[in-house]
């Protein structure tokens, strides 16, 4: 692989700074700079110069150069998506159809399915197993231009189980260029030999799972479903306490079904973001924005379990940090295609495209606390950049949606794939 990458001709150079915010507020996220007519200049992978192409007034050694010819098409940061749970044993179609015939997630997840069946099927399954099941799927995130994954455990729901999950993230993180971050989600589900004794596993959760995470140093965040039927706020919030004392802040599942109240606490103990938020309560929307935490809408699961949808509009125009991201999930997000995910933004939310474009790069990025190398481009920043179709406007890529209008994908400053 060359040392060096220059992308010339590029129709238009999207999310490109001298200086990168670390994230973008409220209303401020329809700004996305944008260099018409403009070149990318990659050396030992991150970005080393961009600008227009009038002024590229040499590149002095042409040694170990690859030039791609843009020729019309556009350049962006690569898509950052920092809520997935890719590490899972088997998919759940079955599911879907019970669905489709009627059965409420929840009625699935009272039946023993969902999450539990998700655990029931990793329980008996070797790390190992699970890496080799995990590797297609990091692949096709890469190919499809996510330059940055935050992973979760969460489907082990016991010390073991829990501590596999993570191993495999880990091995993920080593084997693979993409940035992983990766989060302890022990708190996902009430594993059945728990019920009626909720404390109890809570207490597990706290006194024992957390310690060894963090002892083993196999996370870098907390993070737990606070939903009526699964963990209350007092819950939540002790075991944010806990991940606090461990050195790891967290990253909460709040508000998909019901609005509990939470967002005002967690977002006082500092948390890193809040993600989900179909469903808002009074105090939740003034507490996101007079703080840093990061609201999370997830597209994709909304129109997978045809729940409502993140209010971002209202979230923007009160000036939350709002980010995009996929929930990839066996049970109710199967997709990785954060493509998919700006386009539903878009369609569903009625984000512009610059909001979501800017929600699923930078904001992202400052919801996996990476902002400062991964999100937008900069000079000195990680070389992860998009390369669209030949289009007129970059509104072309959310529009084209369902077919991700792609046709580059450059990571670490290497070329994953390119237009001939
Ligand atoms: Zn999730």
């Amino acid at each position: 692989m060359p040392m060096k990458i220059l992308i010339k001709n590029i129709k238009g150079l999207a999310g490109a700074y001298e200086e990168s915010p670390l994230f973008i507020r409220g209303n401020s996220m329809e700004n996305l700079p944008m260099i018409e007519n403009a070149y990318l200049a990659i050396e030992n992978g991150v970005i080393a110069d961009y600008g227009k192409m009038d002024d590229l007034s040499g590149i002095t050694d042409w040694r170990n150069l690859e030039i791609i010819d843009a020729d019309g098409r556009f350049v962006l940061p690569s898509w950052v998506d920092s809520h997935t749970h890719l590490v899972f044993a088997g998919t759940r179609e079955l599911e879907f159809e019970d669905r489709i015939k009627g059965m409420s997630y929840e009625d699935i997840a009272k039946r023993g399915g969902g999450i539990l069946n998700s655990a029931a099927k990793l329980a008996y399954m070797s790390e190992d197993e699970l890496f080799e099941r995990a590797r297609p799927r990091i692949e096709k995130v890469i190919n499809d231009g996510t330059g940055a994954i935050e992973i979760k455990s969460g489907y082990g729901l016991s010390t073991d189980a829990e501590l596999k999950m993570l191993r495999v993230i880990k091995r993920l993180q080593k084997e693979y260029p993409i940035r992983i971050k990766s989060t302890f989600l022990g708190a996902h589900a009430l594993p059945k030999e728990y019920a009626g004794r909720k404390s109890d596993y809570v207490e597990l959760i706290i006194k024992e799972m957390i310690p060894q995470v963090a002892a083993e140093n196999l996370a870098d965040y907390v993070d737990v479903f606070c939903e009526d039927g699964y963990f209350d706020l007092k819950d939540t919030l002790a075991i944010v306490d806990a991940g606090l004392d461990h050195g790891m802040k967290s990253k909460i599942h709040v508000n998909q079904f019901n609005a509990l109240g939470a967002i005002p606490a967690l977002v006082e103990r500092g948390v890193v973001s809040v993600d989900h938020l179909e469903v808002l309560g009074e105090g939740d929307v003034e507490a996101l924005a007079s703080s840093n935490s990061i609201a999370t809408a997830l597209p994709l699961c909304s129109l997978f379990l045809s729940i409502p949808y993140t209010p971002a509009v209202d979230l923007m125009s009160q000036d939350a940090v709002v980010a995009l991201a996929t929930d990839f999930n066996p049970g109710s997000a199967p997709s990785s295609n954060m493509t998919l995910a700006v386009s539903l933004a878009c369609i569903k939310m009625k984000m512009t495209p610059n909001q979501a474009i800017n929600a699923a790069t930078i904001n992202g990025a400052a919801a996996m606390e990476i902002s400062e190398t991964h999100g937008s481009i900069a000079p000195g920043k990680v070389a992860n950049v998009i390369i669209t179709e030949k289009c007129e406007h970059l509104s072309y890529l959310p529009y084209s949606f369902g077919s991700p209008a792609i046709d580059g994908v450059i990571l670490n400053g290497e070329i994953i794939r390119v237009f001939e």
